[in-house]
């Protein structure tokens, strides 16, 4: 079955434009960028010396006022491109009544990672941002936004709870950022999107970041932007170049003695282990926690089941280096930036191909070095196929040394050889193999054929 059937993201051809693209521009210095004395202070103790490409090209037209969406796969820098921006609009003069800069995100965790960065930017102004987000008692919230902050950053569905008891208002708003827009849409925050933007003033300015920029998000973009230049800088690098990825084929009943074996040989500074259900999460990681060889709290897991205040905790020990193997659901698959993330091992092979970027990117973070691993049933050979079509680059395959990935006993279906090389591709059973390849990838040409004729089975390509 085509699982990735009717995902926005999974539309394959590249986003149109909603209007004229313009060029990514080059800068090497913040001085460039048009931001003021103090601002600049504060980029210079953030330690940021360089503006990635992203922050080159947003910042300035941000600044200028005009409305911007900016594409860039994940960890470039999207952040601090409308952080700055939002902070600077708020060293002028505004309106009273409410919050002057509203962003909106998708998820808890990225909520105060916005917000963190704002207070790291902010730093020795009087510019205050508090994060609203579900999960956490109301109340609290209620309080700080009656403080008047200047920036509120919010997960949509709790943004709009505090609109409907009146305890937000609007009215005063200059700047609306959606972060992560694709990832909001795809989680189903459309209406409460739409409900929020039709409340905001017209005379705001909006911002719109995102990795990808499938037709919803071009929906929204035209319907409540205002000529938005759009900002291309995702041209042809899905994941990053300095993430070595590879996978290994394995029974199901290996994959958890396969991670074992792989963790001992890796020793990975710190690791995310994704798994695809939150039962699954829960279980490898009571299964890490009794391993004598590991300290129970050097693990940790993290999905959406979990109490708030457990999930911040989880975050924070992460962060802080305490726990080094943070086993999770697809909820830390996007925007959360640990940079000293070494290893990230996809479990379970991820359900749509945009996953797989996103789970890959959270290592890897400003050009540092890391690599991804994908574990790989003999059943779930199309779907890495369909991930190899979708970052036009082929995984390298690997093996532990002495380990045996496949339950040697008897089983009903053998697995066949099939002709194109060593590839996960060779261990589908041949009955999958030929009778239902239409079914798995529609109109789709073989990744060999996407990725150029007569590859032979050791051949490494770069990325195209
Ligand atoms: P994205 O939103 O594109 O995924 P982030 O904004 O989370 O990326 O940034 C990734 C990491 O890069 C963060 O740790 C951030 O602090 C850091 N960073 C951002 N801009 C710069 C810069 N100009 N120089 C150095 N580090 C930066
Ligand atoms: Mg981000």
């Amino acid at each position: 079955m085509d699982n990735t059937a009717g995902h926005p993201a999974e539309t394959g051809a590249p986003a149109e434009p909603v209007c004229g693209a313009s060029a990514p521009q080059a800068a090497d210095s913040f001085r460039n960028l048009g931001l003021s004395a103090a601002t600049l202070a504060a980029v210079d103790r953030a330690g940021y010396t360089t503006p990635t490409p992203v922050q080159a090209g947003l910042i300035p037209r941000a600044i200028a006022g005009v409305d911007v969406l900016g594409q860039a796969r994940t960890g470039t820098g999207k952040t601090a491109s409308f952080v700055l921006p939002i902070l600077e609009r708020m060293l002028q003069p505004g309106r009273a009544g409410g919050p002057r800069a509203l962003v909106l995100v998708p998820t808890r965790e990225l909520a105060v990672q916005v917000k963190d960065e704002f207070e790291k930017l902010a730093h020795g102004s009087k510019i205050h941002c508090v994060a609203v987000y579900g999960g956490k008692p109301i109340k609290g919230q209620i309080d700080k936004l009656a403080k008047h902050p200047a920036v509120v950053v919010g997960t949509p569905g709790r943004v709009l709870d505090h609109m409907s008891r009146g305890t937000i208002s609007f009215s005063a708003l200059d700047m609306v950022t959606l972060d992560e827009a694709d990832r909001m849409l795809d989680i189903g925050f459309r209406p409460d999107i739409e409900k929020i933007l039709r409340r905001c003033p017209e005379s705001r300015q909006t911002l719109l970041l995102s990795a990808t920029v499938p037709p919803p998000v071009q929906k929204i973009a035209a319907r409540y932007m205002r000529d938005p230049e759009i900002m291309d800088f995702s041209t042809n690098e899905l994941a990053v170049e300095t993430i070595e990825q590879r996978y290994f084929t394995v029974d199901p009943t290996r994959k958890f003695d396969l991670l074992v074996r792989l963790l001992e040989r890796e020793n990975p500074r710190q690791v995310i282990v994704f798994c695809r259900t939150k039962r699954g999460t829960d279980k490898i990681h009571e299964k890490l926690s009794r391993r004598r060889s590991l300290q129970a709290d050097e693990v940790a897991c993290i999905h959406g089941d979990l109490a708030q205040s457990v999930r911040d905790r989880v975050m924070r020990q992460f962060r802080e280096g305490s726990a080094r193997i943070l086993v999770a659901t697809d909820v830390v698959g996007r925007g959360i930036d640990v940079s000293s993330v070494s290893h990230i091992v996809n479990y379970d092979i991820p359900e749509f191909c945009d996953d797989y970027v996103h789970r890959v990117g959270r290592t890897g973070r400003m050009g540092r070095e890391g690599i991804a691993f994908t574990f790989v049933s003999p059943e779930e050979g199309p779907q890495l196929t369909r991930i190899e079509m979708r970052i036009e680059r082929l995984l390298k395959r690997d093996e532990i040394e002495g380990f045996d990935a496949f339950d040697r006993r008897p089983k009903p279906a053998p697995i066949e050889h099939v002709p194109t090389g060593d590839f996960h591709r060779a261990a589908a059973p041949a009955a999958e193999a030929e009778a239902e390849p239409a079914a798995d990838a529609p109109k789709r040409p073989p990744a060999a054929t996407l990725l150029g004729k007569g590859r032979g089975p050791k051949r490494h390509r770069r990325a195209l």
